[in-house]
Order: C-alpha cells, then structure tokens, then sequence
C-alpha cells in the first residue's frame, strides 16, 4: 500500500550523503533491516520508485533514511534535495531479507550500511551490541559517514577500509579473503552482507571459500 509522507527536515552526513528524517505513518511497522520503495510525489516523478532502507527504529515516532545522492544518474536521489520540510513523498511496504539473526560480522558497501544502522541501533537500545563487528568499504576517507555513531556503539569493532585513499587511520585496498582473515576471528558466527551487488557476490563467495556455514551467512536476495 502506498503512502503520502511528509517532511520534517533534510540534513547532509557527509558530502553526498544525506539524512532524511519524516513524519512516520499511523500504524506503519517496519523490521530494523528492511527497505521500502519511495517515489516523489511529483507527476513526473512518482512512478519512478527506488529502495531506500529504514535507518530508525521501527517505534519511533519519525521515519528516517540515510540516502547517498547521485547527480550522475539523473535519477531520483538527484531530486531528493530539494525536498524542504512540509513536502510530501511516496513509501510503500515495507520488505526485505536482511534481519539480525545473532552476533556477527557486518560487512558494508558505501551505502550498504543502511540496514546495519537500523539493526545496530536496536541492538545498542537493547544493550546487545556486543560481540558483533562492522568492516565498512568506501573509496575516500570523505566518503565514510555515521562514523560517530559507529564508533560510539562498535569501538575497535568498527573497522574502515579505504579503496582510493591511503590514510594513517584506515586500512587501504578491497575486502578480500586476506583482509577478512585478518580481522575475523570466528568463522561460526552470522555474517551479514550489503554493498554493491558485485561486491555482495564477491564478498559472499570469499565467505564460502572459508568455510562460512551458508545459513550464517545473511544478504538482500541475490540470486
Ligand atoms: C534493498 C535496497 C535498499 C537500499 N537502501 C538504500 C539506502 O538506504 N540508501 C541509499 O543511499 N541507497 C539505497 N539503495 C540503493 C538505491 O536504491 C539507489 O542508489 C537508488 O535507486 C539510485 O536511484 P537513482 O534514481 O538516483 O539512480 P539509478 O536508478 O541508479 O539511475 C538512474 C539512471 O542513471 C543512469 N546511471 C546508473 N548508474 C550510473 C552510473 N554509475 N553513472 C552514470 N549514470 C548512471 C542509468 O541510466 C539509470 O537509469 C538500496 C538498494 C536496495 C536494493
């Protein structure tokens, strides 16, 4: 079912990266993890609907999603910014495979970390984040964001790695089979999985090379 939304601000995290917080629906539920299709409510607009992950907690009173922009694409998130308090857009159900099954390793692609915000803010406000871990991938150090966040709930287990850049405080290159190795201990725990689709089936099939059991291991469907 679809439905209007209304705006309650738009902020930037980062460079191209921003924070929109709505008005949340009466009766809409949501599990932390999963996405909805959003469309403007714009004519020109409003059959043109892209995923977008929840990144609040599904009791709150407002809607929030962390939403990377393309300019290049000429597409949706190009439109999104100039969305001003007070505007409308379209959401429909919520849907998704990717839910918290236990401890684990969350291993994110740019704006792959959005369900791992949801899911990791609900284990922080139920004081179960211990024990899970999150390797975030971008290409620049200006491309990371929730960085405060992440560090406050995860600490040491937060882990960045830069693919374009080299800087003191971050690894650089891909995530591959050595980098995993060196910063997973237990291969027995859930490993959730979320980026660009030829990075999730890289990552994913690095992750059965090593032995990852294949019900420990936790994507957005992708075959
Ligand atoms: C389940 C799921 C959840 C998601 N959640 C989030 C989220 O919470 N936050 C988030 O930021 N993203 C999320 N995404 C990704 C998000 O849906 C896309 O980034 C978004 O659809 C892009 O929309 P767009 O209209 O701007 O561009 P697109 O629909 O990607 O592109 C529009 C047009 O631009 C052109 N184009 C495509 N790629 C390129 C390119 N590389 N260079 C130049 N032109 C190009 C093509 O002609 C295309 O038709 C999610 C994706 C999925 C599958």
């Amino acid at each position: 079912m679809e439905r209007n939304i209304t705006v309650d601000s738009i902020t930037y995290l980062n460079h191209n990266v921003m924070h929109l917080v709505a008005q949340r629906p009466k009766n809409f539920s949501f599990r932390p993890g999963q996405a909805t299709e959003l469309a403007l409510a714009h004519p020109k607009w409003k059959d043109e609907k892209r995923p977008f992950t929840f990144t609040g907690l599904p009791e709150e009173d407002a809607l929030e999603f962390v939403i990377k922009v393309y300019p290049d694409h000429n597409g949706v998130t190009e439109q999104l910014p100039s969305l001003e308090p007070g505007d409308q857009f379209i959401i429909g159900d919520a849907w998704g495979a990717i839910t918290y099954k236990g401890p684990g390793i969350f291993i994110a692609g740019g704006a792959g970390v959005t369900p791992f915000i949801a899911i990791l803010r609900n284990l922080v406000d139920r004081g179960e984040i211990k024990g899970n871990k999150l390797l975030f991938a971008n290409k620049k150090e200006r491309d990371i964001f929730y960085k405060e966040h992440f560090e406050n709930w995860l600490g040491d287990d937060f882990v960045n790695i830069l693919s374009e850049e080299k800087t003191d405080d971050h690894a650089h290159g891909r995530i591959d089979s050595n980098f995993i190795k060196a910063q997973i201990a237990d291969f027995g725990k859930y490993f959730y999985v979320c980026g660009p689709p030829e990075m999730t089936k890289d990552i994913v099939g690095i992750l059965r090379e090593l032995g990852v059991d294949e019900d420990k291991i936790v994507t957005e469907d992708m075959d």
